[in-house]
Formats: structure tokens, sequence, C-alpha cells
């Protein structure tokens, strides 16, 4: 039988510790959000930001105009379907989530859960 090395184990986890180990790290109890968080993790690790983080505030906007726009711009972001995921897991009702507008009329809005 043979056993791992002590050695790789202390490796591994000091890689994980600096940063230097893979992104892909799952759990299984891990949630969409879980995987939206790491994702975007490493998208800002390489230096990136999605389109969201632009600090216009269009995706949670009251004026559904600009939360369209926002939707649009989702578009092109490498976390587009995690993103959607992680709404769908959690049945989000407001603002736009992987290039989706899932705000509901106020009136709907209230005892959502
Ligand atoms: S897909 Fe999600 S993370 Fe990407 S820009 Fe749209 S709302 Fe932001």
């Amino acid at each position: 039988m043979v056993k791992d090395s002590p050695k790789l184990s202390y490796t591994a986890a000091r890689e994980e510790v600096a940063g230097e180990a893979s992104p892909s790290f799952t759990h299984p109890r891990q949630t969409p959000h879980d995987r939206l968080a790491l994702a975007l993790a490493g998208l800002l690790a390489e230096g990136n930001r999605p389109p969201c983080g632009d600090g216009s505030g269009a995706w949670t906007s009251e004026d559904r105009d600009e939360r369209t726009m926002a939707a649009r711009a989702c578009m092109p972001c490498p976390l587009l379907t995690v993103c959607r995921e992680a709404a769908d897991s959690t049945k989000e009702r407001f603002g736009v989530w992987g290039g989706r507008d899932r705000t509901q009329p106020a009136g709907k809005r209230k005892g959502a859960t």
C-alpha cells in the first residue's frame, strides 16, 4: 500500500495558501453562489473584473431601461453561466444576474422568499 507523501500534502497546502493552487477547488456542499464567488475571485486575481463592476449601479437600478442595458452588457462576461446558475438557485427577484433582468414589479417583491 502506497501512502501519500506528507511532503506532497504540505506542498499542496502551501501552494493553496500562497494562492498558487488552481482555483478549481470544489467541495461537495459548494453552492452555486460559492462557485460564483470563487470564479469572481479568480477573475479579480487575474486583474480583470466583470462588467457589473463598473460602478454604474445599472445592474440594480430601479430604471428598467438601465437594467436592460446592463443585461446586454453581461453577455461577454466570463461569469455569465455561473452567475445565472447562482441566481437560479436562490430565485433572485431583483437586479440583473447572468444577463437576465430578474426584477419583479415592486408589488410582487414584497414577501418574496
Ligand atoms: S454575468 Fe453576473 S457577474 Fe457578469 S456582469 Fe453580469 S451580473 Fe455581473
